[in-house]
């Protein structure tokens, strides 16, 4: 196929020198998923892609792609940057650690369709200084669906109770109301409190998510709970996750 010339809205991360004074960089688009961008000249001082090879900028870029391996970046159009997370190292490990949990969740140049919106929205957030710790749990959640994975949040894995008191099964996948506690083998024994924090971030549209006030020790059960449920459900070992445990 012979190589087109497209405009896609996308974010820039993982940036890494290339040959020369060329850059790699992942771009996450709207349109075409997850691809590496190959920006000529990107390291040159007077290079006019320079604020394309920022990790973090977002904008519209111009770039030739025949859908495949490496597409190269010829201009952009607007672009921002997410500067509080490029400086914030806080923010900066989660929100590579999100990208890097994208990034393995899809095949290259695969739509990720409305996960594009949640982890885009979620780095805005992140760089607004809004609770990382919470976006990041609800975009773990919400990110296990793209990773085949769906554990039933909305409702009673043996009934239609979508309201009351719930526990979650690992082996059932998914939250057993109280009236069903008997009828589960085995269950985490979560409480309450944890078991409706989950699943107001795994059913709420991110944009639903206004000022957040969450104790510590909750966000440390629904930490937990989020790191059983990918250590049982998938094998991921990312060095990002790794450096973000650390700084935390
Ligand atoms: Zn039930």
């Amino acid at each position: 196929m012979s190589k087109e010339l497209i405009e896609v809205s996308g974010l820039v991360f993982k940036q890494k020198k290339y040959k020369d004074f060329d850059v790699l960089s992942k771009i996450m688009t709207a349109e075409n998923g997850i691809f590496t961008l190959l920006i000529k000249g990107g390291l040159k001082p007077k290079s006019r892609l320079l604020p394309a090879t920022i990790n973090f900028s977002y904008g519209n870029y111009l770039i030739n792609t025949n859908y495949c391996g490496l597409s190269v970046l010829r201009n952009y159009k607007v672009v921002h940057q997410l500067e509080h997370i490029y400086f914030d190292f806080k923010g900066n490990a989660y929100a590579n650690y999100l990208l890097d949990l994208v990034d393995h969740a899809y095949a290259d140049y695969q739509p990720l369709g409305k996960n594009y919106y949640l982890v885009f929205n979620a780095l805005m957030k992140i760089n607004e200084g809004i609770d990382n710790e919470i976006i990041c749990q609800m975009v773990e959640l919400k990110l296990l669906s793209a990773f085949g994975t769906m554990p039933e949040f909305r409702h009673c894995v043996f009934c239609d109770a979508s309201q009351g008191i719930f526990d979650f099964s690992l082996q059932l996948g998914g939250i057993v109301c109280k009236n069903h506690f008997g009828s589960a083998n085995t269950r985490m024994c979560l409480d309450a409190k944890t078991m409706g924090l989950i699943r107001t971030l795994a059913l709420i549209d991110i944009q639903q998510l206004g000022q957040i006030n969450i104790s510590d020790n909750l966000k440390q059960q629904s930490r937990k709970f989020i790191d059983i449920l990918y250590g049982q459900y998938l094998d991921l070992h990312l060095k990002t996750k790794k450096y973000l445990k650390e700084v935390l």
